[in-house]
C-alpha cells in the first residue's frame, strides 16, 4: 500500500532524527546552573548579578506587553480585592461574562463560544475531551484519532504530550499513542532534498489524504496544529499547506483544532491568527499565554457555533459536558485578560504589525553567517537555526550544545535567547522598538559569532 510505504518512509527519516536530538549534551554551558532571574522592567530582565538582559522569548512566548505593566498590576490588585474568586462549576463572574464575549466577538467565524481554563495545556486538553464528547453523544464513538505532526508542541499532560512530535518529549515516557497518528513535520527547511516547497507541500497534503483513507475518516477526530510551529523552532508550512489541510478536514467531517497558545494576542500583529493571517477557520482555537500577557495563568478553547449546534440537537439530551477546573474562569486572571486586550487594542497591535517585517528584516541579516543555515518567521516570532556547514554533506549532524552555547554568548552582550538543541528562538515584548531590535540583532551576531 502506498499509504504506508510513505509513512514508514517518514518514520525512518524522523527516527534518524530522533537519535540526533536524543544525544546527551553533558557539559554544555548553562545545564547545571540556571540563570536567577531577579526583576524585570518592559522587554528587560536583571539577573541576580545585576545585569540587564533583553527578553528575548518574552518569559515563554508570553510577556506581550512588557514586564511591569502598572495597568495590568493594578487590574490583578483591585479584581483581587473586590471579587477574589468564584467557583466555575455553579457561578459565574463578570469578568468571566465579559471577557466570554469580547473573544467571541473577535474569534473567527462562528467560533463563538469559550470554555476558560488555566493555560495551554488544560486548553488543548479541553479541546480534545470535547471533542471525544461530541463524537460520543452524536453516536460516532468510533471516531477517536487524533492527528498532529512531527515537530509539534501542544502541552505537557499526558494527553496533549501525546500529541506533541518532538521526540524529547516522549523520551522515557508513555503516552496515549495508540490514539494519535503522526504527519510530516511541515518545515520546508527540512524537506527531502529532491522535492521543491510546492512539491513538498503537495506531499504534505497527499500524506493526510492518504492517512485518512487507511484510517477511514470515520474513525479521525481531529487533527490538531499550531499554524507556525513555535517550540519546534519557529516552524513555518509551506504557503498554501494550512489552507488544503482545513479543507481536507472539512470534506472528511474531520475537526480542525488551531492551537494558538503562541499566535494568537498580538505575537502575529492580530489577536487570533489563524484567520486574519493564514486565511482559515478552525472548528476550535486554544489559547493562552499572550491572552494575559502572562500576568496569570489563563487559557482556552474557542468553540463554534457550529459544533455547539450539533451537540444541541444531539439524540443523547441529557449527555453533560463533565469537565471543569478549579480556576476555570478565575475571576483576576479574566479581569487581566480584558485590560490586556485593551493595552494590545490601544495601538501595541498595530506596533506589532508596523514592525514585525523589521524584526525580520534584521534577524534574516545573520543567514550570512557561517553557522547560520536559516533564519525564519513571521510578525514578533523568528527561528535561527544552526547548521554545520551549509557545503557539509549532513548539514544537521553538529554539536547540539550550539543553542546553549550561543544564548551563552548572547547573554554576554546583554540577551536572554531561548536555546532549542541548534535552534534560538527569538520572540520578544511586543512593545520593542526598532534601536532595541537593532540591538537584539547585533547581540545575536557577536554571540553566534562567539560560538562558531
Ligand atoms: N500549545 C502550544 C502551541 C504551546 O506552545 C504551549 C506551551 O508552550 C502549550 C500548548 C502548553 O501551554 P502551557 O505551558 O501553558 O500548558
Amino acid at each position: 500500500e502506498p499509504a504506508l510505504s510513505q509513512l514508514e518512509t517518514d518514520a525512518l527519516r524522523n527516527d534518524r532524527f530522533h537519535l540526533i536530538q536524543a544525544a546527551p549534551v553533558a557539559g554544555s554551558i548553562g545545564a547545571e546552573a540556571r540563570e536567577l532571574i531577579t526583576s524585570s522592567e518592559d522587554i528587560f530582565v536583571f539577573d541576580q548579578s545585576g545585569r540587564k538582559l533583553i527578553d528575548g522569548p518574552a518569559g515563554m512566548w508570553c510577556v506581550n506587553v512588557g514586564h511591569r505593566n502598572q495597568a495590568l498590576a493594578d487590574t490583578l490588585h483591585d479584581q483581587a480585592m473586590s471579587l477574589t474568586y468564584s467557583t466555575p462549576w455553579y457561578t459565574s463572574n463578570a469578568p468571566a461574562e465579559k471577557l466570554a464575549q469580547i473573544l467571541a466577538e473577535r474569534a473567527p467565524g462562528d467560533l463563538n463560544h469559550v470554555f476558560l481554563t488555566t493555560g495551554g495545556s488544560s486548553a488543548v486538553e479541553t479541546a480534545i475531551r470535547l471533542v471525544q464528547f461530541y463524537n460520543n453523544v452524536r453516536g460516532q464513538p468510533q471516531k477517536k484519532l487524533l492527528v498532529s505532526r512531527q515537530g509539534s508542541y501542544h502541552g505537557s499532560t499526558y494527553l496533549t504530550a501525546s500529541l506533541n512530535g518532538r521526540p524529547r518529549d516522549h523520551d522515557w515516557m508513555d503516552g496515549a499513542s495508540e490514539l494519535v497518528r503522526k504527519l510530516t513535520c511541515p518545515n520546508p527547511f527540512h524537506r527531502p532534498a529532491n522535492l521543491s516547497v510546492e512539491a513538498f507541500e503537495d506531499f504534505l497534503v497527499d500524506e493526510f489524504r492518504k492517512l485518512i483513507a487507511h484510517e477511514g475518516a470515520g474513525r479521525i477526530a481531529a487533527f490538531v496544529a499550531e499554524p507556525i510551529q513555535a517550540s519546534g523552532g519557529v516552524l513555518m508550512s509551506p504557503p498554501n499547506y494550512l489552507k488544503r489541510m482545513r479543507a481536507l478536514c472539512a470534506e472528511n467531517d474531520i475537526l480542525f483544532i488551531a492551537d494558538e497558545v503562541v499566535t494568537a494576542f498580538g505575537r502575529l500583529g492580530h489577536i487570533f491568527a489563524s484567520e486574519d493571517v493564514f486565511g482559515i477557520q478552525p472548528d476550535m482555537i486554544t489559547f493562552a499565554k499572550g491572552v494575559t500577557s502572562g500576568y496569570f495563568p489563563l487559557g482556552g478553547v474557542m468553540v463554534s457555533e457550529r459544533l455547539f449546534a450539533e451537540l444541541r440537537r444531539s439524540n443523547h439530551p441529557n449527555a453533560n459536558f463533565v469537565h471543569g477546573l478549579t480556576y476555570s474562569s478565575h475571576p483576576i486572571g479574566c479581569a487581566v485578560a480584558i485590560r490586556n486586550i485593551e493595552l494590545l487594542e490601544d495601538g501595541l497591535l498595530e506596533h506589532a504589525r508596523e514592525i514585525g517585517p523589521y524584526f525580520q528584516e534584521q534577524l534574516r541579516t545573520l543567514e550570512e553567517l557561517p553557522l547560520v543555515g536559516e533564519v525564519r518567521g513571521a510578525g514578533l516570532m523568528a527561528g535561527i537555526e544552526c547548521v554545520a556547514d551549509a557545503k557539509a554533506e549532513n548539514p544537521f549532524d553538529l554539536d547540539l550544545t550550539v543553542g546553549k552555547r550561543i544564548d551563552f554568548h548572547c547573554q554576554e552582550n546583554g540577551l536572554l535567547v531561548r536555546p532549542l538543541i541548534n535552534m534560538c528562538v527569538m520572540s520578544p515584548p511586543l512593545t520593542i522598538n526598532r534601536s532595541q531590535i537593532d540591538m537584539m540583532t547585533d547581540a545575536l551576531r557577536k554571540g553566534i559569532e562567539a560560538t562558531a
